[in-house]
C-alpha cells in the first residue's frame, strides 16, 4: 500500500463517519434508526400506511422518487407497501438475521435502509415491497397535471 493509497483510505473513512453525523443531525430520530442502523418501525405506526392519495414517496434521506402511489396497496401487514419500485430506483441485499433470509430493500441512491421484499405480493409482479413509513416522504399530486 503506498502513503497516497493509506491516505486515500484514510480520508475515505473519515467522510464516512462525518456522512453518518450529518445523517444524524438531519433525520428524524426514527428515519435515522431505520434508513442508517435498519430499524424497522412498529406495525401500523406510520400515517402513510393509510395515505391513499396520487403522488410519490421519496427516500426521506436523499430524496430521490423511490415509489408510485399506483404500486401501493393494502397489504394489511401494518405497513406501507407497494408492488413495483421506480426503476432503479432500490437495490436489494441478502439479510440473514433473525435466522431467515430475507431480501433487504435500500435507496439505489444513499443506500438507506427501507425494508424487505417479499414474493407473497399482488399481480403483475408478485412481490410484496414492506416498507417503513420512516425512510419515506409523500409528496401528493400537484391538482395542475404537469406535461406528460
Ligand atoms: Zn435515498
Amino acid at each position: 500500500m503506498t502513503d497516497d493509497h493509506k491516505r486515500n483510505v484514510a480520508q475515505k473513512a473519515d467522510q464516512a463517519k462525518k456522512i453518518d453525523q450529518d445523517w444524524q443531525r438531519e433525520l428524524s430520530p426514527e428515519a435515522y434508526r431505520v434508513l442508517r442502523q435498519h430499524g424497522t418501525e412498529r406495525a401500523g405506526t406510520s400515517p402513510l400506511n393509510s395515505e391513499k392519495r396520487e403522488g410519490e414517496f421519496f427516500c426521506a434521506g436523499c430524496g430521490e422518487p423511490l415509489f408510485d402511489s399506483k404500486t401501493k396497496y393494502e397489504s394489511g401487514s401494518g405497513w406501507p407497501s407497494f408492488y413495483a419500485p421506480k426503476e432503479g430506483a432500490v437495490g436489494t441485499t441478502t439479510d440473514r438475521s433473525h435466522l431467515m433470509a430475507r431480501t433487504e430493500v435500500h435507496c439505489a441512491k444513499c443506500g438507506g435502509h427501507l425494508g424487505h421484499v417479499f414474493p407473497d405480493g399482488p399481480q403483475p409482479t408478485g412481490l410484496r415491497y414492506c416498507m417503513n413509513g420512516a425512510a419515506l416522504k409523500f409528496e401528493p399530486q400537484k391538482v395542475e397535471a404537469k406535461n406528460k
